[in-house]
């Protein structure tokens, strides 16, 4: 069995770290200071570095706009209605 030596992208310093250096924080996805019902983001940061870690808390996708835009409310966008899972 090869052992993948498996990096991941920290999404507050932008490095790639080894996964032994990446931790993963699930917190609710939250859009205008609303929780989306069902909705959770992974935020992955350095374990190791104290100042990915308090930013990690901080951290959130919902900032970037690109995921639920139109999720508040109950609305559901158009893109979402036709998604087939
Ligand atoms: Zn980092």
């Amino acid at each position: 069995m090869v052992t993948a030596f498996d990096t991941w992208k920290c999404h507050i310093c932008g490095e790639e770290r080894p996964d032994a250096k990446i931790s993963v924080l699930t917190k609710p996805l939250i859009i205008n200071g609303q929780v989306v019902p069902g909705g959770e983001q992974n935020i992955r940061y350095c374990n190791d570095r104290p100042a990915c870690i308090e930013k990690a808390k901080e951290f959130s996708f919902s900032k970037a706009g690109d995921d639920g835009k139109r999720l508040l409310g109950g609305q559901i966008s158009e893109q979402d209605k036709n998604r087939v899972d």
